[in-house]
């Protein structure tokens, strides 16, 4: 007995882990439908990748010495067949490790986007979540700078889309490989100067990859990293007339940009051009997306050698900016709320909430909690609370007459009024509630 009564502990969701509800809807749709058209209109087609990868396929794709793969990944073992499998951190290796398995490219070069949830196991904050949201573009199959320009301007259009401002482009070019080992060996000599202030990180990656100390976030080390040797001086003829052709393209589309030449980026597939846009609104969580060019990676990871670059752009951050701008879209209430009273206009409602849905109308039929019949005077709250354009109301006199009423909920006029409460036969229904708002927002355009 006390067994049975005592209460369940309440279960919560995992620790950085966010549940989306239903009061955001709104701003995430909004932001879904409004880059959904962006994408449409630079020809990207959609591609879905499993969450789950081989382990192997980040380790190889991202880089070892990487904080994703060193901390970052959710990686486990399927206790079923023993296989090594993460959480996805990131999606391009994924859409790559697809586009080579299914041949994607066999007849050209193809633009394609994904969004959707990836993990990374970081200390939960402001912007930065342990499950998070991405959409990205990968183009893949074209090496000239107008990709990597025309990349940048699609986002430039999304805030636009948006109604964002002062979101900041920075560039930077990482050159090529043998580029990019000579300055290796300048920015090693450098480092090994100051090796009494680097901090454990820093030391780590001295020899594995010393380019990412550059990218460290240890305030302590920004004099350091400021005055280490440049890649940018570093890059060969070609790397620099690649970067000088972005340079003009964004130039050309009045595309303001700071070059900054320690942006490295985190993951090691990157080559030539890299990019992020940042905003100050943020805290330290400021980049709101970041990309370039990996043309080594579609070989690297098994395929034929194949230009390609790409976006992606932390979605969270984007909708936090959304709210502090106030950008918020309002939830659109429905069509119809029936609200109806007595068994046999109980029966009638619900056939009548099927037509009106059969017409394409968008419809809640009342329904209380406990199955019984609630007072009109409760059902009209809930109604109005729902944000339903109309009440159509159905109680015993109804039935017996074959009419139900109807009453307008929304203030129309904009001046408190609501326009009053009117009976129409049943069958003339749809007709009445279609003509009353092609009215409504013929009003609304005035
Ligand atoms: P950061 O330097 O902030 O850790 P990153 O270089 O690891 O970012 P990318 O791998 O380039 O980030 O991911 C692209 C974008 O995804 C970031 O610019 C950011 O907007 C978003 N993002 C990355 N990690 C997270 C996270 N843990 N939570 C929320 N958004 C994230
Ligand atoms: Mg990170």
């Amino acid at each position: 007995m006390t067994e049975q009564k005592r209460k369940l502990e309440k279960l919560a969701g995992v620790k950085g882990m966010n549940d989306i509800l239903p009061g955001e809807a709104a701003l995430w749709d909004f932001f879904e439908s409004t880059v959904k058209s962006m994408l449409r209109a630079y020809g990207y087609q959609n591609i879905r990748t499993p969450i789950v990868e081989h382990t192997q396929l980040f380790t190889r794709g991202i880089g070892e010495v990487t904080d994703i793969v060193e901390k970052e990944m959710y990686s486990f073992v399927d206790s079923l067949n023993g296989e090594n499998l993460t959480l996805r951190p990131e999606n391009t290796a994924a859409v790559v490790r697809s586009a080579i398995e299914h041949n994607l490219l066999y007849d050209g070069p193809k633009r394609l986007w994904y969004i959707g949830p990836m993990f990374r196991h970081e200390r939960p904050q402001r912007g930065r979540y342990r499950q998070f949201h991405q959409v990205g573009v990968e183009a893949l199959g074209f090496a000239g700078p107008d990709t990597d320009a025309e990349i940048i301007l699609m986002c430039q259009r999304l805030w636009d889309d948006l109604g964002l401002m002062g979101i900041r482009l920075e560039i930077n070019s990482l050159g090529l490989a043998e580029e990019r080992a000579a300055h290796r060996v300048e920015l090693i000599a450098y480092l090994e100067k100051h090796a009494d202030v680097l901090d454990e990180d820093a030391k780590r990656r001295l020899y594995t990859n010393p380019l990412r100390v550059l990218d460290t976030k240890n305030p302590a080390l920004q004099e350091i990293v400021q005055n280490a040797p440049k890649l940018i001086d570093f890059l060969g003829d070609a790397s620099r007339a690649h970067f000088e052709g972005l340079q003009r393209l964004l130039k050309a589309n009045n595309i303001p940009f700071k070059i900054n030449p320690r942006l490295v980026r985190g993951l090691d597939y990157y080559n030539l051009t890299v990019f992020e846009w940042v905003t100050d609104k943020l805290g330290a969580q400021g980049t709101v997306a970041a990309g370039g060019r990996y043309d080594p990676l579609i070989e690297q990871l098994g395929g034929k050698p194949t230009a390609a670059c790409g976006w992606a752009m932390g979605v969270e951050r984007i909708l936090e900016l959304l709210k502090e701008d106030a950008l918020v879209p309002q939830e659109e209430g429905c069509d119809v709320y029936v609200v109806h009273q007595g068994e046999r206009a109980r029966e009638q409602a619900f056939i009548i909430a099927e037509r009106l849905r059969d017409t394409g109308l968008d419809v809640i039929l009342h329904c209380s909690a406990d199955g019984a019949s609630a007072s009109f005077k409760s059902q009209m709250k809930r109604a109005d609370a729902s944000g339903a354009a109309f009440a159509v109301i159905l109680g015993d006199d109804e039935v017996a007459n074959g009419t139900v009423a109807i009453k307008p909920l929304r203030d129309t006029a904009g001046e408190g009024e609501k326009s009053e409460q009117s009976s129409v036969p049943v069958e003339n229904l749809t007709e009445f509630l279609i003509n009353a708002m092609v009215a409504t927002a013929e009003d609304g355009d005035d």
